[in-house]
């Protein structure tokens, strides 16, 4: 078995949509970025490259390359798990938490557990996301962002 972790954030601003777990949720803002700026479906990705020492979604997916411009972070989620299928692993679990003073996540988190699910071809008891605020304190706390945690656990395909 291989640990990683993945970390990462966006930037809220007016008139871009809000993505979370590959789930739109209506809010009026959205995360900044090249792709649809899915920063729990960020997270996840760099803490599955993470375990596997493959380099994280900053190398494999570039800002500078106008392919991943709106990207669907989910899509990009897919190709992630197909090339560690390539060196012979599979994603055993996830836990992933957001951070984020608003909106109200919890009436999205079962979607946004199957989405992930369905995209890492896993079961969705295998997937954990939660969600926090942070009292208030800090740039999420402020609503000036969102940040999200992840780790991931890969086995070895026999
Ligand atoms: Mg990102």
């Amino acid at each position: 078995m291989r640990i990683g972790h993945g970390y990462d954030v966006h930037r809220l601003v007016e008139g871009r949509a809000l993505i979370l777990g590959g789930v739109a949720i209506p809010y009026e803002k959205g995360l900044l970025g090249h792709s649809d700026a899915d920063v729990l479906t960020h997270a996840l990705m760099d803490a599955l490259l993470g375990a596997a020492a493959l380099g994280d979604i900053g190398h494999l997916f570039p800002d500078s390359d106008e392919r991943y411009s709106g990207a669907d972070s989910v899509l990009l989620l897919r190709e992630v798990v197909s090339r560690l299928r390539e060196k012979g692993y599979r994603v055993g679990n996830v836990d992933c938490t957001v951070l984020a003073q608003r909106p109200k996540l919890a009436p999205y988190v079962e979607q946004m557990r199957h989405r992930l699910a369905d995209a890492m071809e896993i079961g969705v008891g295998s997937v954990s996301v939660k969600a926090t605020t942070e009292e208030g304190l800090g740039f999420t706390g402020e609503g000036l962002g969102i940040a999200a945690h992840a780790v991931a656990l890969l086995e070895e395909i026999e």
